[in-house]
């Protein structure tokens, strides 16, 4: 029997980090023994908040293609590509635009948010406003089964699948709707314990530097109201336990938060146990990513190959798509 085809994408915004390995990748390595995965490196997504200024995107979808592979997607299982080498997907997102009301794009929860959370940027543009119709074709033009997301971007999901039986409504049955795959998202606080991102300079990278992670672990904030070393602390209401809550096992987990409740331990020995655990989980990624960043065009080939691939299946349906929308094949 077939196995469920998903899809799933990142933008290229630049090299990954714990948030990304936790929130996606760690799920993402495992259903590939399970689904038929497409992995998308969408860098027309990166354009729709970027726009302004590209230069760097070409050279991110090269960093995030080696974040990826040093993570263990591996190409001879998923489909790895890039979304701008499958025009289909532009195509897709045009036809689709044809038939979506605008109203159902104004209430993605996220159109707001991240107008709102994106000031210095003008994001009144058409493209920003289409983003997540652009996702639908993303997901669509596979037919995927199936979409890997949090919960935060479930919304999008049930857009998609609304646009699906509108598609279908109108022209006939050619897309089946895509299930939510709920996958888990645990909380990755960045070093200043706001939530981990390129942006707030905050991330502990994939690529990092084991002396790298020890600098940025070292003075990361912690539960404010401890003060001194003598102060008992609340692990509940520190960063660093958020971390120890995904590296660090359930006995050394337990006794730091005993340990900092009872002002038995300092902030910097519990850091040094969350480093204990932390560095040997990033170690291997990094090293497997040092092989792949040596040899660049291997990297350009898993994505060109993937791309290949991609390309077979969005031609398949778009040749579909034409013939339902009785345009030119
Ligand atoms: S002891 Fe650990 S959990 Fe407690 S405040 Fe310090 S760093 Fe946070």
């Amino acid at each position: 029997m077939a196995k469920p085809r998903i899809l799933s994408g990142m933008r290229p915004t630049g090299p990954l980090h714990l948030g990304h390995l936790t929130g996606a990748l760690d799920n993402w390595v495992p259903l590939q023994d399970t689904h038929e995965c497409f992995y998308s490196i969408v860098d027309w997504h990166a354009l729709t908040t970027d726009y302004a200024d590209p230069s760097a995107i070409r050279a991110n979808i090269l960093e995030v293609a080696c974040d990826w592979l040093a993570a263990g997607l591996d190409p001879k299982k998923s489909t790895l590509f890039v979304q701008s080498d499958v025009k289909q997907h532009a195509e897709l997102h045009l036809l689709l635009s044809m038939v979506i009301p605008v109203p159902w794009l104004e209430r993605v929860p996220s159109f707001k948010e991240q107008q709102q959370n994106l000031k210095e940027k003008d994001l009144s543009t058409y493209g920003f406003l289409g983003y997540p119709l652009l996702q639908s074709a993303d997901i669509i033009v596979y037919k995927a089964n199936a979409v890997p997301v949090g919960e935060d971007q479930a919304p999008h999901v049930e857009l998609t699948r609304e646009i699906v039986r509108r598609f279908n409504n109108f022209y006939g049955p050619v897309f089946p709707e895509p299930k939510t795959l709920l996958t888990a998202t645990p909380r990755i606080p960045g070093t200043d314990g706001r939530k981990m991102s390129k942006s707030y300079g905050n991330a502990i990278y994939l690529s990092d530097s084991a002396e790298d992670v020890v600098k940025k672990v070292k003075p990361m904030t912690t539960d404010p109201a401890r003060k001194r070393r003598s102060d008992p602390g609340n692990p509940e209401v520190c960063p660093v336990f958020d971390l120890h809550e995904i590296f660090t096992p359930a006995a050394d987990r337990e006794r730091c938060a005993t340990g900092c409740r009872t002002a038995g331990i300092g902030c910097l020995d519990c850091k040094g146990v969350l480093l204990e655990h932390l560095l040997p989980a990033l170690a291997p990624i990094r090293d497997r990513r040092q092989a792949f960043a040596e040899k660049p065009d291997r990297i350009v080939e898993v994505i060109h190959e993937g791309s290949r691939r991609a390309r077979v299946v969005a031609r398949e349906t778009m040749d579909e798509v034409r013939s339902k929308v009785r345009l030119a094949p």
